[in-house]
């Protein structure tokens, strides 16, 4: 059990470091859109000034116009020039604000998306950074305990081990369990009094949970906890 939590662990970090990538790179994209957005704007804001530009000087080449105007018709054509020039410029210009609004808008949303990926990417590092470091420890630890389950195996008759290890596979990992007050904690089934009373009495042989099949062990302590706080099972 305690190497399978080890491995466990380790599958669960690298299954985090997989889920941080993956978010990483989602937020990199999101931040990618915004960036296209906004230079999209930009681009647009861009040409209006060089339209707003054009106004400029239409207005001021009619004013120049209207400096050596000869007759009637031509104060006319220019004045009208001026004010449809002067009207664009003010057109150009509400629309240029409009653009600035959406470009300071965007540029906020790309200073949130960058904060929220460097984050992240932090998250990301100190979980690459922990797997190394743990990754020597989870290989040292597993090491030892294999070690010491194939001392411990060397004492148990084969045939003893083949069921102990059938059991675990199909029982996930656990062969072995307490039975509290009667009631195998494996599968919360009670087991029948004759049984429990030869665990409590300490048999020889092996007593197996008739319901989920695995060894059973008498839990003295945590039955007399239970008695303590006068919750028996
Ligand atoms: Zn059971």
């Amino acid at each position: 059990m305690q190497i399978g939590l080890i491995e466990q662990e380790a599958r669960e970090t690298n299954a985090d470091v997989v889920r941080l990538s993956a978010e990483v790179k989602e937020f990199e994209d999101g931040l990618e859109a915004i960036n296209g957005e906004l230079a999209e704007i930009e681009n647009m804001k861009l040409s209006l000034e060089g339209e707003l530009a054009e106004c400029t000087e239409r207005v001021k080449k009619n004013e120049e116009r209207l400096k050596n105007i000869k007759n009637d018709k031509e104060f006319k054509a220019s004045t009208k020039e001026i004010n449809a020039a002067k009207k664009g410029k003010l057109t150009k210009e509400g629309e240029i604000n409009k653009l600035n609004e959406k470009i300071s808008e965007k540029k906020g949303a790309v200073k949130e998306g960058e904060d929220k990926l460097n984050n992240k990417k932090a998250e990301l590092e100190a979980k690459e950074s922990s797997i190394e470091t743990n990754n020597e420890n989870w290989e040292k630890k597993i090491k030892e305990k294999k070690e010491e389950k194939a001392s411990i195996s060397k004492d148990v008759s084969p045939s003893l081990l083949k069921k102990y290890e059938t059991i675990r596979e199909k029982r996930q990992g656990i062969a072995i369990i307490s039975v509290v007050g009667g009631t195998c904690q494996g599968c919360h089934m009670n087991i029948p009094p004759q049984a429990y009373i030869q665990l409590q009495k300490g048999s020889s042989d092996l007593i197996f949970c008739p319901h989920c099949h695995r060894i059973l062990y008498w839990n003295s302590i945590a039955k007399a906890q239970e008695q303590g706080k006068g919750q028996p099972a």
